[in-house]
Parts: C-alpha cells; structure tokens; sequence
C-alpha cells in the first residue's frame, strides 16, 4: 500500500488558510473515492498567521485524479471557474491628489470600513532580518456596494 502511495504522483490542488475548510473540501473528495492528503495542516492549526505566510494548508491528491477531483470541487464552489479559489476581487484604486479616501469610489457612500491587514512580507522580513516592521496593508470595504479596494499612489 504505502508502495502504491509513493509511486503515484501527488499534486496540490487548492490551498486553504483555514484547517476546517480543508477538512470539508478533504471530506467532499473522499465522498467521491479520490484520495487526498493535507499538509501543513499542524502549523496551520497552531497559528492562522503564519498560515496566510506559508501559504496555508495544502490539500493534495494523485495527478491522475486531478480532472475529476477539479470538477468535483467546482461543483462544490471551492474553485471558480477560472481555476482560481472563489474570493472576493480587490480592486486597485491609484491615489491622486484630489481622491477622498472617506468615501466609496465606486457608489460615493461615506458607509465605508478600513481594515488593516498583515502584509505576508512581513514574515520574511522577520525571519531573515529578525525584526519585526509594523507593515500593513490597508483594504477599504464599502457597505453599500460591498466592494473591496485598496489604494496605491502613483
Ligand atoms: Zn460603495
């Protein structure tokens, strides 16, 4: 068996930052008879944040299955049609001197929220240099559209 194992070809077909959305997408693909392995799943578990550096938990599965297994998690909304992961489009917004950054771009609502987001360089950053820099991204998200953005200057 554990011969069989590793004579086959595994590849990773989606990444998860969160451990319990890999289990659903794990339990989906072995509802199907395909055979899947998680990965990193441990480090994932003990520190979402440096999940997201990592690059999360990684669920594999036989090249041979990769068709099928693709078409199962579509069906089930994990992948998008582009093969990408379903997540929500972050637009790209350039900074000039006349933008007001309180209201929406795209709909003018003031009903906007800015949250701070940890920049994944971060992490490098602190690992090979060991210090710690309070960079963050910042995403806008408007409440009336409900689109994402994120400025950058020119
Ligand atoms: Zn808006």
């Amino acid at each position: 068996m554990r011969l069989t194992l590793r004579m086959e070809n595994w590849k990773t077909i989606i990444t998860f930052t969160q451990p319990h959305d890999a289990h659903f997408a794990k339990g989906l693909l072995e509802s199907e008879e395909i055979e899947t392995i998680l990965r990193d799943e441990l480090t994932a578990q003990v520190n979402n944040f440096y999940s997201n550096a990592i690059g999360g938990v990684k669920l594999d599965i036989k090249e041979c299955d990769l068709i099928k297994a693709t078409s199962i998690l579509k069906e089930g909304g994990y992948i998008a049609e582009s093969g990408e992961r379903n997540r929500k489009n972050i637009e790209i917004i350039v900074l000039k001197n006349n933008t007001d950054v309180s209201i929406c771009p795209f709909c003018k609502s003031d009903n906007i929220y800015r949250k701070k987001v940890v920049n994944p360089l971060i992490i490098f950053v602190y690992f090979f240099l060991g210090v710690f820099f309070p960079i963050f991204k910042r995403n806008y998200i408007c409440y009336d559209c409900n689109k994402e953005w994120i400025y950058r200057k020119k």
